[in-house]
């Protein structure tokens, strides 16, 4: 299959079947050595473990050509650290994190005509994921696992500029202290899908989610991680257990204080300090930041100095530093980018 009829420029966020898969079975114990397929369905019982009680996790992360032509992914043994630390809380088995690399490497390789080219904007989407999929009807972990990785190509999180959002401060929780908000588990979303529909509704496009215990801290968005700028460019980002560790936002903070030169603070942020910033912004793979121009607090409206047409100066220099070193433009740290053979 070729690549040529696909408009990169106009694709959306969203699901198209490409060539090959990656699955591993687990069973009696142990991983199999794993396949590419061609098959895109999954067939199981009525019963399986994720059906009746979402034992699943996943992660996500984006293939893509380098300004050299290079098809590279960024920072891989990071997700797989992550999958590995979510597996443990969920009770499902470790799927090995070097193995995992190779897993999306080969799924990228097998499936290169869907790597968008340099200069598009698109990414090659990959999903990793892992669930239990044996028969349970007592509460109790699965036997039973697959290991998954397929791609998609997605188009440009920015169509025509990233133009900054507005957000609510939300009535719903996303995580309980000492519960599960810090591993990617499919179970944090279906939870959170009332909250955004009901946010959509109401004319915001994101919700900000607060501590549960307090509700009087930041914690994070539905699948982005805070990032503020103060008046004097210091960068501060929320500090809580309840936080899913984005690894865009861990990159924008190195690069912040190693590229940028800035000051950094991983910290508590309540909400009564918010209107004390200048700049705000979500972080995560898909659009690496989204800008936030306001943010309404129970009908009192926060509105950063950087408005509602631009991102603000230091996120728009964090934004084009990060993505200078994914596209190969800008010398990357030892690791970061990881290449897919030819
Ligand atoms: C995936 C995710 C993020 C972003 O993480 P990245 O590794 O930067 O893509 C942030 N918050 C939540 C809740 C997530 O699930």
């Amino acid at each position: 299959m070729g690549n040529q009829n696909i408009d990169w420029g106009n694709l959306g966020f969203g699901y198209m079947k490409t060539d090959k898969r990656f699955v591993s079975e687990y069973k009696n114990g142990e991983w199999d050595n794993g396949a590419l397929i061609d098959d895109d369905m999954i067939t199981m019982s009525e019963c399986a473990c994720v059906l009746q009680y979402a034992q699943t996790i996943f992660e996500g992360l984006k293939a893509y050509t380098t300004e050299k032509g290079d098809t590279v992914v960024f920072r891989p043994d990071l997700n797989a650290e992550r999958m590995a630390n979510s597996a443990k809380r969920m009770e499902m088995p470790v799927y090995p994190e070097d193995k995992f690399v190779e897993a999306v490497k080969a799924v990228v390789k097998a499936n290169k005509s869907f790597v968008p080219p340099y200069g598009s904007g698109a990414t090659l989407y990959l999903r990793p994921y892992m669930f239990g999929i044996n028969p349970v009807i007592g509460v109790k972990p699965a036997s039973e696992y697959q290991f998954r990785v397929f791609s998609t190509p997605v188009g440009p999180y920015f169509k025509g500029g990233a133009k900054p959002i507005t957000i609510r401060v939300s009535d719903f929780d996303r995580a309980a202290p000492h519960g599960t908000g810090h591993i990617k588990a499919g179970l944090n979303y279906a939870m959170s899908l009332y909250a955004i529909v009901s946010a959509h509704k109401e004319g915001y496009d994101e919700n900000m989610y607060l501590d549960a215990g307090t509700r009087t801290k930041v914690e994070e968005t539905g699948g982005a991680n805070f990032l503020f700028i103060t008046k004097d460019n210091k960068v501060v980002t929320p500090k809580s257990d309840s936080i899913l560790p984005s690894i865009t936002r861990r990159s924008l903070m190195y690069v912040a204080k190693e590229y940028l030169g800035l000051e950094t603070e991983e910290r508590e942020v309540s909400v009564s300090e918010l209107s004390d910033f200048a700049e705000c912004g979500l972080c995560g793979t898909a659009a690496v930041i989204s800008p936030v121009g306001k943010i309404v607090d129970h009908g009192k409206e926060i509105c950063f100095p950087s408005g509602m047409d631009d991102m603000g100066p230091v996120t728009k220099k964090l934004y084009e530093t990060l993505t200078g070193i994914q596209m190969g433009r800008i010398d990357a740290p030892e690791g970061w980018i990881v290449k897919i053979d030819d």
